[in-house]
């Protein structure tokens, strides 16, 4: 297919109605429309941003196996510029002697997760959109929606025009914005009064290379040795503060640091100079990896768990962070909107002339369920016990820590959690 299929800058035709119309060009409704391609479902693609060249995204996600193993088939891995893989994760508390460390070697697989910039994605997928054919308009922001049993309705605003597409399968996967407008969906929102603050650290040391010689699918490393790089290690490391989590993930020459804290600390994290901020990091992070040495860009995203309650109305299915926004602890939200939309570009290839039915709603919403209440409770969990002060939860936080690291079938469960989902 080539750029022609690609509609920036153009007007759609306002009679047309398609089999689907997807509300936001995120990671998540860009991976709906690639899982689609060859389907012969016809899809236009809305997106409220202008061109993802011009944008740019400190966030680091962190992409589990089967994450990984989606975008191979999307067509989109490869063409991702860095990858990180993260063979060992350290996790523990602050102000306990509890830890745990998983590895990829015990769960048999070539790494537990991988690192990737969210703008690498982003542009990935446009990329691979623009040759897929199918209908998308950038600088295209959905207003208002309509849905009845056997249609619905979409007004945009394109330029200077509004203008209306009709659909069989109307899909928000537009971060939850619309969510308040279709009829019968509940939105849960519960705010963390917890802001993260994202950046790239550099250490004063790297890591070791683990014992193991030699990991599934991996390059050959040398067991204990010092590593040239972050990226080389593959260590992550989550550590539980009485503030919040403080993570650090390999990549490149870096860490990529996600750090929650309340808002006022934040903004105040945010507003030092670079060298007192690395030495709080380095306060709050402890002596693991020596002194912090250098910080790029800082930024803040204030967190909150949304969740919508179905997941879909009439001729109407959420997705991604619309579906559900979680907390980054357990780095599962962009992890579950992909499955999110893979499981849906399923439904409607298994029976495209369903797409939209009630009864194939029904399916999609059976087929979420599980892994998405499992991935929501599993995250909030971990942020309700571990991002807080009380002592008491302190103690159990390391008894906890210490009992994982000696029962290798739970920790082997956990992880095929993170990497899988509901159904690891
Ligand atoms: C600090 C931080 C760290 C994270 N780390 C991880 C991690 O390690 N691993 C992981 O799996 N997840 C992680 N996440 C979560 C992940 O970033 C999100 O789950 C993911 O970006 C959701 O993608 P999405 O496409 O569903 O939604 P979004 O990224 O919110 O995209 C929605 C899109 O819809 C567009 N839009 C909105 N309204 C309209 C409209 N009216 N009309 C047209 N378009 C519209 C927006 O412009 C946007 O492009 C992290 C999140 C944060 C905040």
């Amino acid at each position: 297919m080539t750029d022609e299929h690609s509609m920036e800058g153009k007007q759609s035709d306002p009679a047309r109605t398609y089999d689907l119309v997807i509300v936001g060009g995120g990671p998540v409704g860009m991976a709906l429309v690639l899982a689609l391609r060859g389907s012969g479902i016809s899809v236009l693609l809305l997106e409220a941003r202008g061109l993802p060249e011009e944008t740019e995204d400190a966030r680091p996600l962190a992409l589990s196996h089967g994450s990984r193993l989606i975008l191979e088939r999307l067509g989109v891995w490869r063409s991702l510029p860095s990858v990180t893989p993260i063979t060992t994760i350290h996790v523990s508390s602050r102000g306990s002697f509890g830890r745990t460390v998983m590895t990829a070697g015990e769960v048999g697989v070539p790494a537990l997760g991988y690192v990737v910039n969210h703008h690498d994605v982003f542009r990935s997928m446009h990329r691979a959109l623009k040759r897929s054919g199918a209908d998308y308009l950038t600088a295209a922001q959905a207003l208002r929606l309509k849905a009845d049993a056997d249609v619905a309705r979409i007004d945009f605003q394109h330029g200077d025009a509004t203008q209306q597409a009709g659909t069989r399968l109307l899909v928000l996967a537009d971060g939850g914005r619309l969510a308040a407008q279709v009829e019968g969906v509940t939105q849960h929102v519960r705010d963390y009064r917890q802001w993260a603050v994202v950046a790239r650290v550099r250490s004063e040391y790297v890591p070791r290379l683990p014992e193991e010689a030699a990991l599934p699918g991996l390059p050959v490393r040398g067991g204990g040795g010092i590593a040239a790089s972050p990226a080389e290690a593959g260590v992550a490391y989550e550590r539980f503060t009485p503030d919040g989590p403080v993570a650090l993930l390999p990549m490149g020459e870096y860490f990529a640091l996600v750090w929650t804290l309340p808002p006022a600390a934040a903004q105040g994290i945010l507003a030092l100079d670079e060298t007192a901020f690395l030495a709080r990091l380095h306060d709050r992070f402890g002596d693991r990896l020596g002194r912090f040495v250098e910080a790029g860009k800082r930024s803040g995203f204030p967190l909150a768990l949304k969740y919508a309650d179905p997941v879909t109305a009439p001729r109407v299915a959420l997705v991604g962070n619309a579906a559900q926004t979680l907390h980054p602890v357990a780095g599962q939200g962009f992890n579950l909107g992909l499955r999110d939309a893979w499981e849906l570009a399923r439904e409607i290839i298994a029976s495209p002339t369903e797409a939209g039915s009630s009864a194939m709603l029904a399916r999609y919403r059976d087929r979420r369920r599980m892994d998405s209440g499992a991935g929501r409770i599993f995250t909030d969990s971990l942020v309700k016990l571990f991002s807080n002060d009380d002592p008491l939860l302190g103690s159990l936080r390391g008894a906890g820590l210490g009992a994982l690291d000696c029962l290798p079938q739970v920790r082997r469960f956990v992880a095929r959690r993170m990497m899988f989902g509901a159904r690891g």
